[in-house]
């Protein structure tokens, strides 16, 4: 099958299964090209399809259409303002970690910023009252709570502003996913949720206060997980849960099934193999099926990397192509600070030439400019022959790229543009040397 293969969606338009193909030689996001774009913006820069970015979340809205439910895109995964407004005006619920990702959700979704903000789901750990505030004010769906201290909190700050907090506690249901032990939450030992047998006494207590709404139950088992199965495990779990905590009186009216879907990183761009449609088919499936006992209760999806990763790409330029002893290096001005994702968790990214290669293909270390020998973005890969000057496209780095993104060895981060069919627009233009400073105090 080739990235050229163009699947139906719901709505009758046509969307391509990769949106990164060659047109002749030269490597194109959908209608536009990359040499056009990096020497009109220049590099590093992040590349988005539109198209494909709502042909994913497309996916969950259609695979999950038949019952009562949300699909609240995960905020952390690319929270560029232009890509929520894409999201919002789907539809999308949001689930966010900080107060500043509600604050991008509230001003990504502009004159409809009410009806977002309802949709909104506030995970994370450890939240500061300020947050919780703004959430409560702004009167967001439902607070994921991960520890009985933190429904205390919730509950005094819920009192002070005279409203009642909507809350699902999130549960550890102690299932193994295989991903990378950085990204994996479920098990009993990480520091995430509440233990799945607490839960029923924790609700009780919470009862006595009516200033809580016990509204829901959670669980998020972690992140790139490509098997179905642990997610089924995992709500099966809540499930029983659930029907523990309708005897016990509480009102259960929502499920949050967290997000996690993987995706192919290894997968060629150009004759790609993963079908994201029969994927997101398939997950929808093995949670229906997980959740059938559940009676009346919204379930909500919280997908993030499944959604944005592979409709991005970060474009960068070759600086120095050098030999080291028997290795070759090739170093791009993109770098770590850009793209953290292979010295976090040992990600592999296909990466592209731009310019589509003829010479024979030689094993290549493609690096970033940074003195760390963790800067990189492959070690050991075959690639087409590139020289100085050239431009490559590190593929499927639309999730936790920009927005993993820092500052470090003083570098502004990169610019991103957003492709829309045969049209660009920028989306965040690079920072300026003046803009990295402005807050320093001399
Ligand atoms: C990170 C996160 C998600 C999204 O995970 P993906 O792997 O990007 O789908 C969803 N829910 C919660 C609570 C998260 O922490």
């Amino acid at each position: 099958m080739s990235a050229l293969t163009r699947r139906a969606t719901g709505k009758g338009a046509a969307v391509a299964a990769r949106p990164f193909h060659y047109r002749g030689r030269a490597l194109c996001c959908d209608g536009v090209s990359l040499e056009e774009l990096a020497e009109e913006h220049g590099t590093p820069l992040y590349v988005y399809s539109a198209q494909q970015i709502r042909y994913r979340f497309g996916l969950f809205q259609e695979a999950f259409a038949g019952r009562e439910a949300t699909v609240c895109y995960a905020v952390k995964a690319n929270s560029s303002l232009a890509i929520l407004r894409l999201l919002a005006e789907m539809g999308a619920g949001f689930d966010i970690v900080s107060g500043g990702e509600l604050e991008r959700v509230r001003r990504a979704s502009g004159q409809e910023n009410k009806a977002a903000l309802g949709r909104v789901v506030f995970s994370g750990a450890g939240k500061q009252v300020w947050e919780i505030d703004a959430a409560l004010k702004a009167g967001i769906l439902l607070f994921n709570v991960e520890s009985e201290a933190e429904l205390g909190l919730l509950a005094e700050r819920a009192e002070a502003l005279g409203v009642r907090a909507r809350f699902a506690l999130r549960v550890n249901p102690d299932v193994f996913a295989e991903t990378h032990p950085y990204i994996s939450t479920g098990l009993g030992s990480h520091k995430f949720g509440v233990e799945v047998g607490l839960a029923r006494a924790i609700y009780r207590r919470a009862a006595r206060s009516q200033w809580l709404d016990a509204a829901g139950v959670s669980v998020h088992i972690g992140s790139q997980i490509r098997a179905v199965a642990p997610f089924a495990a995992a709500l099966a779990r809540v499930a029983s849960l659930v029907g523990e905590l309708r005897s016990d009186g509480h009102e259960i009216r929502t499920v949050d099934a967290g997000g996690g879907l993987g995706i192919d990183y290894n997968d060629s761009p150009t004759e790609p193999k993963f079908d994201a449609a029969r994927k997101v088919r398939e997950y929808a499936a093995a949670l229906g099926k997980a959740s059938a006992g559940l009676g009346a209760a919204r379930l909500l999806v919280e997908p993030g990397r499944f959604v944005v990763a592979q409709a991005g790409g970060l474009l960068t330029r070759v600086l120095v192509v050098k030999k080291n002893g028997a290795k070759t290096f090739v170093i791009v001005d993109a770098a770590m600070n850009d793209l953290i994702r292979p010295a976090l968790y040992q990600a592999h990214h296909e990466i592209l030439p731009v310019a589509k290669g003829r010479g024979a293909s030689a094993k290549v270390d493609v690096v970033g400019p940074i003195c760390e020998s963790g800067d990189f973005f492959a070690h050991d890969r075959a690639m087409a022959k590139v020289k100085a000057g050239e431009l490559v496209l590190v593929l499927d780095a639309g999730a936790y790229g920009m927005s993993e993104s820092s500052n470090y060895n003083t570098r502004a981060r990169a610019a991103e543009v957003l492709v829309d069919g045969d049209e660009a627009s920028l989306i965040r233009r690079r920072e300026t040397l003046k803009e990295l400073m402005a807050a320093e105090i001399l």
